[in-house]
């Protein structure tokens, strides 16, 4: 078992702990259980859907990066596939308050990564703030997402984001998580192509300035990540936090980064490359290229 889960784990129910050793040892745990392992965790834990994915918080929270705040917050988004996916909350030394991954943030754009077309439910094991309120109502779910806290009923996004403003007020017809291509042609290496591929499929409707980023790893994998633009702006979250994501919850750390991809239009009106090359260099990548697209 990956390290940074070994506090939690100690911490979990007996029966709990034995129905998740075997996907916990496996090395390549992708912090996110399937319908099938769902089902099977839970047939073995006595635990049903929403016990469970209470229980998996102190695993989701143990894959924070928190050098800033040490507040580790964990979240599970469940997906209409019958995913549950893993997030956490991310802050990186040397640059900005801004860069910052919030868990709810983290588990959404996680489920997104992996393919997952619509969310019908999120825990979180501290009420979610105004940020990340308004993030997630940019989901095609909108405001009937529910929201699990501890020691609380649930309660629609609605409830907690009342008179809401979103791409609906906007007219934006294509949601997050909504099926997106904006047809980029691919074209170079594997890691380009990925890079290009990420952003045909980021979600971009105020700017029009699609981006995706591609990192590769030095054990030869390939982590994407799409830009998840926000009616309001500046909850928006930018493609290399979304591959980052995918790196720290996969129990990965930015020593493994050897190369990175970001793909945007020539000259978009809003550019991701300076934040991108910042951030990166912040965390000791220095090998990192512009690629457009048409
Ligand atoms: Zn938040």
């Amino acid at each position: 078992m990956h390290p940074r889960f070994d506090c939690a784990f100690a911490t979990l129910p007996e029966k709990l702990q034995a129905a998740l050793l075997p996907l916990l040892n496996d090395d390549h745990f992708p912090a996110m259980l399937n319908a099938d392992e769902v089902q099977r965790v839970m047939d073995e834990s006595g635990l049903d859907r929403q016990a469970l994915s209470f229980a998996l918080l102190p695993l989701a929270a143990a894959c924070a990066q928190t050098p800033v705040s040490r507040f580790n917050v964990g979240a599970i988004a469940s997906g209409e596939s019958g995913n549950l996916y893993f997030g956490a909350n991310m802050e990186f030394p040397g640059t900005t308050m801004q860069q910052t991954i919030h868990a709810e943030q983290s588990a959404v754009t996680h489920a997104w990564m992996r393919g997952e077309t619509r969310l019908t439910d999120i825990t979180v094991n501290y009420t979610p703030c105004g940020h990340c309120r308004q993030f997630m109502n940019e989901l095609n779910s909108g405001t009937d997402l529910l929201i699990h806290l501890p020691q609380r009923q649930p309660g629609t996004l609605g409830h907690y984001l009342p008179d809401a403003f979103g791409p609906r007020d906007l007219q934006i017809a294509t949601l997050l998580m909504d099926p997106c291509d904006h047809g980029f042609i691919p074209h170079g290496d594997a890691l380009t192509q990925a890079a290009i591929d990420a952003a045909s499929r980021s979600h971009a409707p105020y700017s029009d300035s699609p981006s995706g980023v591609a990192l590769a790893l030095q054990d030869g994998a390939i982590l994407t990540g799409r830009y998840a633009e926000n009616a309001a702006y500046n909850p928006s979250l930018p493609p290399l936090q979304a591959a980052l994501n995918l790196l720290f919850l996969t129990g990965r750390g930015a020593g493994d980064i050897s190369r990175a991809v970001l793909a945007e239009r020539e000259a978009p009106l809003l550019t991701q490359w300076d934040a991108t090359l910042s951030t990166l260099e912040s965390l000791g990548c220095t090998y990192v290229e512009r690629v457009a697209v048409a």
